[in-house]
């Protein structure tokens, strides 16, 4: 637990490392908090980046979590530009690239994750992975001249963008792995919905197709398809998954495994040290499984739940998982485990799209549900699921996985 006198440190200044700070200070602890953040940017949360970021700069206040003027205002010390690379648990001290040593009591790793980076990849202007504010950033410069957008990977990251980038006018080919889009996280009858949708708004679809080699050549990119077929456009944005950033607590030598381990509550097996969001690998009591979650719910929570174990309040995290999009001004938001339905139902919403599907295992107990355009159907079928209750079926329509 964490004394009033005791030194804290956040490792990773994103959204999961400003919550820990703002929740330890919000709890009552009176120690020093420092976050050392690898990016110039005080905490601030991604959603908007892939949205309304890509579409004016303005919306940088949106997505303000943890202003420098709000840490000081706390007495948070923001360590921003920072790099650390070691940990020494033994004389519980973290070590930094530029040599400085930061010693703390209690720690916190939420490191977050990393985009993949395909084997194909090579340095250009034109090429773009969409992480961080400053990738945001240099995209909404790119977009501003761009005619044709490829975009790699069929998953959040690339609908998202895809749906901006149409919002202005650009013409948007998706090449996707596999024949379905979010397929891990929606049902195959949601899949091909969204599919449509996009289709209807004039994406392009390159299904079961991976890249083969990319070059630039006279401002162009061109890349050349497993299958043969050649694309080119003026711009190329790669979503194809992230990876957890935990080769920093591996090498300290705490557990990791596709993230660091850590319990309900965010321990690790060192009891001075905690971690949460997207690097945190956790027993997740709705999957009956360990997962990591990289979503802004995740992040918020978790970090919440964390930093009140830290501070001996009596904490559980067991929350549903969340997660929304905001696509072609149509809000879809999805709850519990769609994916691992084995039968959809579908009730059509108030507008021309969307409605709600909820997902059922084989005893047709409900896992996950997913709406669109609908929030008023949504709101019930998420708190049967964190209830764990029946929905009643009348007015639902079984659909098959074509989604009609
Ligand atoms: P993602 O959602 O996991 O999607 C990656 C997509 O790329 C999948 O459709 C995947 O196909 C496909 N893919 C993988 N390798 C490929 C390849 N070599 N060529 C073509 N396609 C390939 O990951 P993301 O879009 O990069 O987003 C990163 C993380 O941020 C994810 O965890 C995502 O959930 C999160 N995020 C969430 C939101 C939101 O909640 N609204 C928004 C943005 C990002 P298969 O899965 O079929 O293999």
């Amino acid at each position: 637990m964490v004394s009033a006198r005791e030194r804290t440190l956040i490792v990773g200044g994103g959204q999961a490392g400003g919550w820990i700070a703002k929740t330890l200070r919000s709890e009552g602890f009176a120690g020093r908090i420092t976050i050392v953040g690898e990016e110039i940017h005080p905490p601030y949360e991604r959603p908007p980046l892939s949205k309304t970021v890509l579409l004016s700069a303005e919306a940088i206040g949106e997505t303000v979590l943890l202003s420098s003027g709000q840490a000081a205002a706390l007495d948070i010390e923001l360590t921003l530009g920072k790099r650390v690379t070691a940990l020494d648990r033994a004389a519980r001290v973290a070590r930094c690239a530029d040599g400085d040593a930061m010693s703390y009591d209690m720690l916190f790793l939420t490191m977050g994750s990393r985009p993949r980076v395909p084997d194909w990849m090579i340095e250009d202007d034109r090429i773009h992975l969409l992480r961080t504010l400053d990738d945001a950033a240099r995209l909404r410069e790119g977009l501003r001249s761009t005619r044709r957008l490829l975009v790699i990977g069929g998953g959040w990251i690339g609908l998202e963008t895809a749906a901006t980038a149409r919002a202005m006018g650009i013409d948007v080919i998706v090449v996707q792995a596999t024949d379905a889009v979010c397929s891990r996280s929606l049902p195959p009858a949601v899949s091909q919905w969204l599919l449509h949708l996009h289709q209807q708004r004039g994406v392009r679809f390159c299904l079961r197709e991976t890249v083969q080699s990319v070059r630039v050549a006279r401002g162009q990119v061109e890349i050349e398809l497993a299958s043969g077929l050649h694309l080119s456009g003026d711009r190329l944005v790669v979503g194809i998954g992230n990876l957890p950033n935990s080769e920093l607590a591996a090498t300290a030598g705490l557990a990791t495994n596709d993230g660091i381990m850590v319990d309900q509550v965010g321990r690790t097996d060192d009891d001075r040290i905690f971690a949460a969001g997207d690097v945190a690998a956790f027993p997740c009591t709705f999957a009956r499984k360990t997962v990591r979650r990289e979503s802004w719910a995740n992040a918020q929570n978790q970090a919440i739940a964390v930093a009140r174990t830290a501070m001996g309040l009596d904490t559980t995290y067991e929350q549903l998982p969340w997660l929304w999009s905001d696509q072609y001004g149509i809000n879809i938001q999805i709850a519990g485990l769609p994916e691992e339905g084995i039968r959809t139902v579908f009730k059509a919403g108030p507008g021309e799209d969307g409605g709600s599907w909820l997902a059922l295992d084989e005893c047709g107990v409900p896992v996950g549900a997913v709406s669109a355009a609908d929030p008023h159907g949504f709101r019930p079928l998420r708190k049967a699921l964190q209830a764990r209750s029946a929905v009643d079926l009348d007015g639902w329509a079984e659909i098959s996985s074509s989604g009609d």
